[in-house]
């Protein structure tokens, strides 16, 4: 998890935030029951979960990236766990030795279910529509500028709009 940490925070910082902080903490906490989770610079692990799944190391990716963000000024939390799970996607060390992949298109979701299913439109969104786009996305929510407007303005879509262009022709 170490390694993991020290091969992806260096490429994350570079891409999406170089004030990100310099100092972080990992804390592997048996009285914690979910996956992980970050608050400030401390990454909370629960060792039960790595037992079950030891080969889900990217899950330091995607809390690292947490961190990247450091979004204090609102916006809201599927873009958060979205880019995330994107760059889990782009930067993982290993997403097939955990059986890892972003979830398949099904008619049923929305752009909003957050995580994986999110960032699967965000993979999409950057080969068809705007390339750079997550990096710019990742910039607005750090600064507090996020808003229902930037979709539009970036992309000539709004988010719905793009959503259904991406229902029309999910390939990525
Ligand atoms: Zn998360």
């Amino acid at each position: 998890m170490i390694e993991t940490f020290f091969t992806v925070y260096p490429l994350q910082a570079k891409t999406y935030n170089p004030n990100t902080r310099k100092k972080v903490t990992f804390l592997v906490d048996p009285t914690y029951d979910g996956v992980a989770a970050t608050a400030g610079s401390i990454i909370r692990y629960n060792p039960a979960w790595f037992d079950k799944h030891p080969g889900d190391i990217d899950v330091v990716t995607h809390e690292a990236m947490h961190i990247v963000q450091s979004y204090r000024r609102g916006g809201p939390g599927w873009v958060t766990e979205g880019i995330a799970d994107y760059v889990r996607h782009t930067m993982g060390v290993d997403n097939p030795g955990a059986g890892w992949t972003l979830t398949p298109f099904s008619d049923k979701q929305n752009y909003d279910n957050a995580y994986r299913i999110t960032a699967r439109f965000f993979v999409w969104i950057e080969k068809n529509v705007k390339p750079g786009f997550v990096v710019k996305l990742n910039e607005a929510m750090r600064e507090g500028k996020y808003n229902d407007g930037i979709w539009k303005e970036w992309t000539g879509k709004d988010v719905k709009e793009l959503w259904s262009a991406y229902a029309a022709n999910p390939v990525i």
